[in-house]
């Protein structure tokens, strides 16, 4: 038999009632917070109240607005030693800034895809967004000039771009620094001109080894640019068509160590890598690391010069240098002034078994140590159903023999429309609804959650 409330003033005179009494108010911060929410359940002692119940309609399915409340519990459980999400890109000294975040702490994976934008790294960062992880793109300036919609799209979403070279070619680059330092500035100007931004990230076609000497790694330090080889080669290009299992099993058979850069490609012909990528993520993640895109913070990987190069070419001249350095610095000022593209927040994932509810930044808050979803969501994820009877604003969700009612702004007197969407705190409003949460993890990178 379902339950139905009345109007508006009603619900706020049984609710405050039951604040009298005690036991009833789940939130137990919020009445001195803000008064915008309570909970009823089936469960709990019946308070009289009267049936109407109106004509119904779905519940908003986007959240307008999120509450303030407090979820006491999740703040314990959650808050004290998450990073700070909101950490704010920073200057580490007159050098080039990477506009994301700072280093992050424990065991972290760095995926790095290299020679893109193509047609693959769509749905790289399709895979990522689900995932809810953030990586680092070395593009290819040439290829930035071909797909600039792309490359903003890797910055719009979070991730780290780098330089690599402009068109990849060995003889070339490694024939003669001069060339070498021309694509360097050359794909630094598509990259700058596709998406605003001047990055200090550089990765080596083919890696350092053979291919630098001191004196190319001098005059890229010189010039402020952060050279970034790999420990975790997956070997997606040792040769053409490289199968997704062969890379899985290369990765799975790597060495690990708390800082993973993990070599992969997302240019053309690396349909494999992409199919290999979440077995990747998986892999990692069971592993206990989380993922994090390159920053200035992060202590760069460099092979060791090898005592031959696979080249004969004459040494850096200092006028190559110089030139390199001079270009730099007057970019200099134009990358401590650039726009710096929002921090992106991660996806929540919640796991019940084999099911996943993903939730973008816009669907779900954090305040006070309290995350918080859409009532509606929540409820039907977990196979219940949820709805706002728009006359009174009052939202109720149903779930299990398990009733929650929730008041809008508006149900309590405020503007229609606004806030339609009851955002509850996850982890009371599960309890409520019988289920519990198993696990989480909450920081900058990472937000999941298992419910049992
Ligand atoms: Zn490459």
């Amino acid at each position: 038999m379902r339950r139905t409330m009345q109007a508006a003033i009603c619900v706020i005179v049984v609710w405050f009632t039951m604040f009298e009494l005690g036991g009833w108010a789940v939130y137990k911060g919020e009445a001195a917070v803000e008064a915008t929410a309570v909970e009823l359940t089936a469960a709990a002692p019946a308070a009289p109240i009267t049936i109407t119940h109106t004509e119904k309609q779905p519940l908003l399915a986007k959240p307008a607005a999120y509450e303030s409340a407090d979820d006491v519990e999740i703040e314990q459980a959650v808050g004290k030693k998450e990073p700070d999400a909101q950490t704010k890109p920073s200057a580490i000294d007159s050098k080039p800034v990477v506009p994301v975040t700072t280093k992050p702490s424990g065991k972290t994976v760095y995926l790095t895809f290299d020679d893109g934008p193509s047609q693959h790294t769509e749905q790289v960062l399709d895979i990522l967004k689900a995932e809810g992880i953030k990586a680092t793109f070395f593009m290819l300036g040439e290829q930035v000039e071909q797909q600039p919609d792309i490359a903003r799209q890797v910055l719009a979403e979070g991730h780290a771009i780098g330089n690599h070279s402009y068109n990849h070619k060995y003889e070339k680059l490694y024939g003669s620094f001069a060339v070498f330092a021309e694509q360097v500035m050359k794909a630094d100007d598509a990259i700058f001109a596709a998406t605003g931004v001047r990055t200090p990230l550089f990765r080596a076609p083919g890696g350092t080894y053979s291919n630098f000497d001191q004196g190319y790694f001098d005059a890229m330090a010189a010039a402020g640019y952060i050279i970034h080889d790999w420990n975790v080669d997956s070997g997606d290009s040792k040769r053409r068509g490289v199968p997704s299992s062969e890379i899985i099993a290369t990765v799975k058979g790597s060495k690990l160590a708390d800082s993973l850069n993990v070599l992969l490609h997302d240019g053309g012909g690396h349909e494999e890598s992409v199919k290999a990528l979440p077995a990747i993520i998986a892999y990692y993640k069971e592993k206990g690391y989380s993922f994090a895109p390159i920053t200035t913070a992060v202590t760069p990987i460099h092979f060791s010069l090898a005592k031959k190069l696979k080249w004969s070419r004459p040494a850096v001249k200092e006028s190559e240098k110089a030139a390199l350095v001079l270009y730099a610095e007057q970019l200099g000022r134009d990358r401590m002034t650039l726009p710096q593209p929002a921090h992106t927040e991660p996806n929540l994932i919640l796991h019940r078994g084999e099911e996943q509810l993903v939730l973008s930044p816009e669907e779900y808050s954090l305040s006070k140590g309290s995350i918080k979803v859409s009532l509606a969501k929540l409820t039907e994820w977990i196979g219940g159903t949820a709805e706002l009877d728009p006359d009174s604003g009052v939202v109720e969700a149903y779930y299990n023999g398990e009733r929650i009612y929730w008041l809008t702004d508006f149900a309590l007197g405020g503007a229609k429309g606004r806030d339609e969407a009851a955002i509850v705190p996850v982890r009371s409003t599960l309890q409520k609804f019988g289920l519990a949460i198993e696990n989480y993890v909450y920081n900058a990178e990472r937000r999941e959650i298992w419910v049992k």
